[in-house]
């Protein structure tokens, strides 16, 4: 009779063989050959099919654009794992355009996303979309007077139509929910207090996340004493609203209370199901979990054996990382996103598990960063490595990752639309930033000027060593927004716009006569 030891290792044989077989049998599938034995796979080789061809919504030019990842979908455990065997890249396997690996979908434009037909039940839609953008309520003579004075300023008119800004937020414009004074003031020359009395496009790009952009919008608002619409907002998880068409039955991971269920039906997903869920529904899956009466009041409990979760999305951190783990690893590990039962091919019958952002960790009022959501996947990664022998394939939003660049282009051509009645991409954008790992690098990465802060993460010389910012380093965001207006529209730029200027004697002489 074999020892235990040795059974052991039989079975392992056997399970990674059939691993193998499995992989083969996929490789094949994603090629459309059949198998080396000339056989069709039976049923393990029409599940693989089923699975591995994620519907493309919308083909043609009204679906989601989906965009190449810079960020390789294989699992980062390994570096972190010295111990453990290494198993076989899975990366070549994922070649197929359906690969969820391979592409980030984000909205094709901001109008066409769920997130703007957001209803405003109290009817007052200038809360998420104000009818004269950062601008304050009715002031006719100072609009008239300033559309005067841009009538003259011509050309300086289109420079400052051809910028634009990119605002991090934590670090550059607040501390949490603590103003930080200069980014009020930059934000007021920005909605209009300028020489020209114009209005210069600048969108919020945030790793933040686990509120609706509404509450999010709101709240900004009111801190930094400038309007700020859900139009020109991205948070991490804000283009991850284009998933909605690709996936029916989704779990929602992260966040405070039901806040990120509320944030997947404002994107349109149309099956939502959370953590406390199916702890309502079987709460032996969650041994250490203390559940409590209300949590159980307020959760959706279903049959679980009998709903395939389709994806997973975790689009904030984590309140209850053992909760949340094991249930991700127990969806992760089942056939088809079937809870109570294990998948034969763990590879092929696995669901797609999405992030919202990937920083490791995240400044708090603790005296040393708290771990974020890098850290939760990072250690999700090595679980799943450890029991199953094969590398997670995931896909992580937020900066510096390229799709959230590409997406805040749809966001600010749509803005200028609002702003200035022009759909175009102004061409000089200024990224202003305090993290060089998230902002600085990502800007740099797609072509932005970068400016770094030094009211947050970046406390170093002189600029960044391993990514300096290539517009410069500046003491706050309000320094960084002047220069950069002078920059694009002259050094006699004024941050100010005088009420009682006479707009026929503002410009030169030629504009002055032809406005006469
Ligand atoms: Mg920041």
């Amino acid at each position: 009779m074999p020892s235990f030891e040795d059974y052991d290792i039989k079975q392992a044989t056997e399970r990674q063989d059939k691993k193998i077989a499995s992989m083969n049998n996929n490789n094949n599938n994603s090629n459309g050959n059949e198998n080396a034995n000339g056989h069709s796979n039976g049923n393990s080789h029409e599940h693989g099919t089923e699975h591995n061809a994620l519907p493309i919504p919308g083909e043609g030019d009204d679906g989601p654009i989906e965009v190449p990842a810079s960020r390789s979908s294989i699992s980062e455990a390994a570096k972190y794992m010295h111990n453990l065997s290494m198993s076989p890249s899975m990366k070549e396997r994922r070649g197929s355009r359906n690969s969820f690996g391979a592409a980030l979908p984000i909205p094709r434009s901001k109008r066409q996303s769920r997130l703007s037909s957001v209803h405003y039940p109290d009817g007052d839609e200038s809360l998420g979309r104000p009818t004269r953008p950062g601008m304050p309520p009715i002031q006719p003579s100072r609009a008239i007077l300033a559309s005067q004075v841009q009538s003259v300023e011509v050309e300086k008119v289109k420079k400052a139509k051809n910028m634009a800004f990119a605002f991090d937020i934590d670090g550059v414009l607040v501390h949490g929910d603590r103003l930080i004074p200069e980014g009020r003031r930059a934000l007021e020359i920005l909605n209009g207090d300028n020489e020209l009395g114009i209005k210069i496009p600048h969108i919020f790009l945030t790793n933040g996340s686990g509120k609706p952009e509404q509450a999010r919008c709101e709240q900004l608002s009111k801190i930094l004493q400038n309007p700020v619409s859900t139009d020109q907002f991205i948070q991490s998880h804000t283009p991850m609203s284009a998933l909605a068409e690709y996936y029916n039955t989704v779990l929602v991971v992260g966040g405070e209370g039901y806040k990120c269920r509320e944030v997947a039906e404002q994107y349109g997903f149309k099956d939502i199901v959370v953590p406390n869920d199916i702890v309502a529904w079987d709460p032996t899956i969650a041994p250490y979990r203390v559940f409590t009466e209300e949590e159980r009041a307020s959760s959706r409990p279903r049959d679980f054996t009998k709903t395939n979760i389709e994806a997973i999305l975790v689009f904030s951190d984590s309140r209850d990382y053992a909760t949340d783990m094991q249930i991700i690893m127990d969806v992760l590990r089942s056939e088809n996103g079937r809870l109570g039962t294990m998948a034969k091919d763990p590879v092929s019958q696995r669901v797609p598990i999405y992030f919202s952002q990937g920083d490791l960790l995240c400044p708090t009022e603790h005296w040393t960063p708290r771990m974020s959501q890098g850290a939760f996947r990072i250690g999700l990664e090595a679980m799943y490595r450890a029991l199953t022998g094969i590398d997670l394939e995931r896909v992580v939003y937020g900066k510096p990752e390229t799709a959230t660049y590409k997406y805040a282009d749809e966001v600010l051509t749509s803005w200028m639309e609002q702003l200035h009645g022009e759909e175009k991409l102004p061409e000089n954008i200024y990224m202003i930033g305090d993290n060089p790992a998230s902002d600085i690098i990502g800007g740099n990465m797609y072509g932005w000027n970068t400016c770094l802060v030094r009211t947050g993460v970046f406390q170093g010389g002189e600029n960044d060593e391993n990514n300096p910012a290539n517009f410069g380093v500046f003491a706050n965001v309000l320094e960084a927004v002047q220069a950069a207006l002078r920059k694009e529209l002259g050094d006699d730029f004024k941050m100010h716009f005088d009420e009682r200027i006479n707009p026929v004697l503002h410009g030169d002489g030629a504009d002055t006569a032809a406005i006469i």
